[in-house]
């Protein structure tokens, strides 16, 4: 890791005596996590205990019940790996109010946290950091290049971001990482976590019955980054762009959850023939994903869009539309075209959509909504509910890019859509069998 993942939110000494504290919360894995080697770096300069935590905030409405199921079963499997390295990890289902009381009797040294550039996350860090005593501090391990420092502002489009990325790059590449054994740490702390407890804990708020296709952990995440490698990444750059070929990586929930770093993926395929569209994905549009939701506070809502769109869409709100849906309609996958209904269908079935299907999906929304706000929030509504990698920088940019036009530019103008970017069912047609999608999902109908 470099000193620039780390980022400070307050200007309290380190309170050398207290532990050091890593509160894992973003990135749930030991291997190549910036916060937890800084943590350690720490504490071994200054003899210290390390203690991580993770406390499970599990009222949060959005995330459906599998969301919290993979992400338990990751913190499990981190669980057992630091308590091999002698640090225990304790988690937690309080309350904020409840947690910080509790991290405050621990008199910490430090606190180190996970970097989110999401909002809600960011403004509780910030009252933590104004609550305690000690210093606390953010470290990006979402990105390779940290977000902060990587641009000072909202970027353009992955034409303005790609040469700073190119030129940061070759700085942010390091070896793979792993902590080491903490012999500072009292022996025998056992890391029970009781995975069916928590579990337990969540369901009744959270119910939906979809069934992920992938494994949690970052065990998992290692095969299924291998699977792809073998099998997968030499026919990406023809393939990604038809569902019916299932050539792309399935690491999205993996990265979601910081199961795997970008930097183990990066390191992995680096070398490799054929790597440039998969890198392409993988480091300039997820960076410039999260450039944008650090930068632009509405990225969830209209007013996060460029001048020119918000003008065109506002031009076009009152024109006729064949189809308007209300959400439950668009929830039960119950529209008239099929290949939509597909896509839905994947997204309920699995907690996944194919990425060329998302943007369709999602263009589709704002096509039989009343209006592109209605649109943003019906989207941002089932996408979080639903995929497994929602609740994402990804998610946000790929919305707006899909509603709004973000990191486009203007076309054609049309109706409803005024000069964002239009899809249409024959496009689908054109590039792929979309007929074969469609049976795969929805076998009853096609
Ligand atoms: P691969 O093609 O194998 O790509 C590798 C990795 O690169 C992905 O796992 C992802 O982290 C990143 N990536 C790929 N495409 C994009 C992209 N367009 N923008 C940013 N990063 C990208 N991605 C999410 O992670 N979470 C979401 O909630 C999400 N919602 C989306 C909603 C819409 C409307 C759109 C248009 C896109 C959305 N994306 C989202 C981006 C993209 O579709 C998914 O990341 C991708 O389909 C995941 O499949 P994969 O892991 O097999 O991707």
């Amino acid at each position: 890791m470099s000193p620039e993942n780390i980022k400070e939110l307050n200007k309290k000494p380190l309170l050398v005596g207290g532990p050091v504290i890593y509160l894992m919360s973003k990135d749930i894995r030991v291997k190549n996590n910036p916060s937890l080697m800084y943590a350690q770096r720490l504490a071994l300069e200054n003899k210290l205990e390390l203690k991580v935590y993770f406390n499970l905030y599990a009222d949060l409405s959005v995330r459906s019940y599998q969301h919290f199921a993979f992400m338990i079963k990751g913190i499990e499997e981190v669980s057992v790996k630091l308590a091999k390295l002698n640090i225990p990890l304790v988690v937690s289902t309080s309350s904020e109010k409840d947690f910080l009381t509790e991290l405050r009797k621990n008199k910490p040294c430090i606190l180190i946290l996970d970097h989110s550039s999401l909002k809600h996350a960011r403004k509780k860090q910030q009252r933590v950091a104004e609550r305690l005593d000690c210093k606390v501090v953010t470290c990006d391990g979402r990105n390779i290049i940290p977000v902060w420092y990587l641009s000072d502002k909202e970027e353009h489009s992955a034409r303005t971001i790609r040469p700073k990325i190119n030129k940061l790059l070759p700085l942010f590449i390091y070896k793979n990482e792993i902590p080491a054994f903490h012999s500072y740490n009292k022996q025998g702390d056992k890391n029970l976590i009781n995975c069916n407890k928590l579990l337990a804990n969540v369901k009744a708020k959270h119910l939906t019955d979809y069934k992920p296709q992938i494994i949690p952990g970052e065990d998992a995440a290692l095969d299924v980054l291998g699977r792809f490698v073998n099998l997968k990444l030499d026919i990406y750059q023809e393939t990604r762009s038809d569902p019916t070929k299932e050539s792309t990586s399935l690491l999205s929930a993996y990265l979601h959850f910081g199961m795997i770093s970008p930097l183990t993926i990066y390191n992995t395929v680096k070398d490799m023939d054929n790597n440039a569209a998969f890198i392409e994905e993988l480091v300039v549009r997820r960076e410039l994903a999260d450039n944008y939701c650090y930068n632009n506070h509405n990225y969830d809502n209209l007013k996060g869009a460029k001048d020119w769109a918000q003008k065109t869409l506002a031009k076009h709100l009152s024109d006729r539309r064949e189809f308007v849906y209300e959400l439950q309609e668009f929830e039960s996958a119950s529209t008239h075209d099929k290949a939509w209904n597909a896509a839905q269908t994947q997204m309920l079935r699995t907690g996944f959509m194919h990425g060329y299907m998302r943007m369709y999906w999602c263009k589709k929304i704002l096509e039989w909504s009343s209006s592109a706000e209605t649109a943003i929030q019906t989207a941002i509504y089932l996408n979080d509910k639903y995929q497994l990698d929602g609740l994402d920088s990804n998610g946000y940019a790929g919305i707006m890019w899909s509603i709004t036009g973000i990191h486009d530019r203007p076309w054609f103008e049309r109706e409803v859509y005024g000069s964002i970017r239009y899809m249409n069912f024959n496009g689908l047609k054109r590039k792929f069998n979309i007929d074969s999608y469609i049976s795969k999902w929805l076998p009853k109908q096609s």
